[in-house]
C-alpha cells in the first residue's frame, strides 16, 4: 500500500510517511493506492462479525503486505473494544448506525484509536518516542486524548482555549494524566492552532523531538471509518434491499470514508450528505457550483464548517467529475428550527433520543427515501451520543438525558492542566520541561 497526494498522483510515499506527516508538502491530501477490491463473497459473509473482526479483515486486505497478521489482529482489537450496532427504527426501512459507544461518545473515537494503535506499532519498531501535538476546540481533543491514553511510545500534548470548551469536554482532556498533557491556553482556538503550527516549523524543536499531528485530515483516521459502513451492511443485508447511507457532515471525512469502502466493493447504492446551514456541499451537488466561505454557528456545531477539508477527497474519489458525484450523492440541509423539530419528531415517533447531528442524518434519510419512493434500507449515522450535548437536548426534548457511566465518572476526577498565555515561547518552554 502506497499513498499519493491529490496534487501529484504520480509520486507516492510509505504508510509511515503518510501516518506521521498528515499532509503532503504540496498541500494536497494523501490517498491510498491501490485500493484493494473485495468480492461479493466477502461482504455476504460478515453478518456475525464485530467491528474489530471487520477492521482486522479489511486491515489485512489493505496493509497485509507490510504489517504482520498478528500485529494487525492485536492493533484492531486494541482500537475497537466497542461495537457499532445498527438500531432499526423502522425494521427494513430506517436504521441508525450508532457510532458513539467508544470512550469519548463520538464517531471520532474510531479514527483516533486506529491511528493511535498504528502509531504505537511503528514507534515501537523505531524505538523513538513520538510527540503528538494537537489543538482542539473541544470535540477532536477528547477522542485523541482518550485514543492515545496509555499508548506506549507516544506522548500527547493538547492545547485548548480556556473557558471555551464544555465542562465534559474539558474533563476528557484534563483528567487522564499519564502520557496525555493538557495546555489550557488563555486565548482562542485559532491561537491554540497557531501555536501548534509554529511548533511544526520550529527547526530546533523538530531536531530534538519527533513531532507529529493527529490532524483530522490524516488518511489513517479516515480509513477505519470505512469499517463501520461494512459492519452496518452486515447487519441489514438480510433484508435483501439496496442500502443507502446518510452521513451528517462537516469536513466530509466520514462521507469520504464511506465512498472509499464503496470503491473497495461494498454494495452501497447511494449516499445522502446531510448538513446544517453550512450547506456548501449540498448546494454544490444541486448546482455544480462550489462556493466555500465562512462557517455559520448552529446547534449542530461539530458540523459548522464553511470550507470542508475533505471535499477534495470526495470529489477525487468520483474522478473529479460533477456528474458522477451527483449521481452517487444527494445533499440535504436543515436550519436549527428544523433540526429541533426533527429531534422532537424522532423522539415522539420512535422513542429515540438523537443528538442534533444525528437528527440531521435521520431527517436526510427520511427525505431521500420519500423523494425517491425507493424500497431501500436507509441507514443514518449517529455521530455522537445525545449526552455530549446534554443541555441542548434537554432543552429541546424537555426530558432528562442520562450521561453514560464512562463519561460521568470523569466529573469527579481532578482537572490537571498547565495554564499558559497564548504565546508560542511560553508553550515551548513549558512543553520542553516535561519531554
Ligand atoms: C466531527 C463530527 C461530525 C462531522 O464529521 P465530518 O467527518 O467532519 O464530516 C458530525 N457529527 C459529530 C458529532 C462530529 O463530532
Amino acid at each position: 500500500m502506497r499513498f499519493y497526494s491529490t496534487n501529484s498522483p504520480q509520486s507516492t510515499v510509505s504508510i509511515e510517511q503518510a501516518l506521521f506527516h498528515s499532509m503532503p508538502t504540496d498541500k494536497g491530501l494523501y490517498m491510498p493506492t491501490p485500493l484493494p477490491r473485495l468480492g461479493a463473497k466477502f461482504f455476504n459473509d460478515i453478518a456475525g462479525l464485530s467491528l474489530a473482526d471487520i477492521g482486522f479483515a479489511l486491515s489485512q486486505a489493505l496493509f497485509g503486505d507490510e504489517i504482520a497478521k498478528q500485529d494487525l489482529e492485536e492493533l484492531t482489537a486494541q482500537a475497537f473494544p466497542f461495537d457499532t450496532p445498527v438500531v432499526e427504527l423502522e425494521p427494513g426501512r430506517v436504521g441508525i448506525l450508532e457510532l458513539f459507544h467508544g470512550p469519548s461518545l463520538a464517531f471520532k473515537d474510531v479514527g483516533a484509536r486506529y491511528m493511535a494503535a498504528l502509531m504505537a506499532h511503528f514507534s515501537a519498531r523505531n524505538d523513538k518516542e513520538i510527540n503528538i501535538l494537537v489543538a482542539t476546540s473541544g470535540d477532536t481533543g477528547g477522542a485523541v486524548a482518550m485514543g492515545f491514553h496509555n499508548v506506549p511510545g507516544v506522548r500527547v500534548s493538547i492545547l485548548y482555549p480556556s473557558g471555551r470548551v464544555s465542562d465534559l469536554q474539558e474533563k476528557q482532556l484534563t483528567t487522564l494524566g499519564g502520557n496525555v498533557r493538557a495546555f489550557e491556553v488563555d486565548g482562542s482556538f485559532d491561537e491554540c492552532q497557531a501555536i501548534v503550527k509554529q511548533a511544526f516549523v520550529d527547526v530546533e524543536l523538530n531536531q530534538a523531538l519527533a513531532l507529529s499531528s493527529a490532524n483530522s485530515i490524516n488518511i489513517f483516521r479516515l480509513i477505519p471509518q470505512g469499517f463501520y459502513y461494512v459492519r452496518a451492511y452486515g447487519q441489514v443485508r438480510h433484508h435483501g434491499k439496496p442500502v443507502v447511507f446518510s452521513t451528517p457532515s462537516g469536513n466530509f471525512g466520514n462521507l469520504s470514508a464511506g465512498v472509499m469502502v464503496q470503491q473497495m466493493g461494498l454494495p452501497i447504492s447511494h449516499f445522502v450528505a446531510a448538513t446544517n446551514l453550512n450547506h456548501v456541499v449540498p448546494s454544490y451537488l444541486a448546482s455544480g457550483n462550489y462556493e466555500p466561505g465562512d462557517s455559520v454557528a448552529t446547534i449542530s456545531n461539530a458540523m459548522d464548517v464553511g470550507s470542508p477539508s475533505n471535499f477534495v477527497r470526495l470529489l477525487h474519489l468520483y474522478g473529479d467529475d460533477y456528474s458522477t458525484v451527483s449521481q452517487h450523492v444527494t445533499g440535504y440541509f436543515y436550519t436549527d428550527d428544523e433540526t429541533r423539530a426533527g429531534m422532537v419528531q424522532i423522539r415522539d415517533q420512535h422513542g429515540y433520543v438523537a443528538c442534533p447531528h444525528t437528527a440531521i442524518g435521520i431527517m436526510g434519510i427520511n427525505q431521500y427515501l420519500a423523494d425517491n419512493q425507493q424500497d431501500a434500507v436507509g441507514i443514518a449515522l449517529a455521530t455522537a451520543h445525545p449526552a455530549k450535548f446534554k443541555p441542548l437536548v434537554e432543552d429541546v426534548l424537555k426530558q432528562p438525558v442520562e450521561v453514560p457511566d464512562r463519561l460521568a465518572v470523569l466529573a469527579d476526577q481532578p482537572k490537571k492542566s498547565t495554564r499558559i498565555p497564548a504565546e508560542y515561547m511560553a508553550f515551548r518552554e513549558s512543553f520542553l520541561q516535561t519531554v
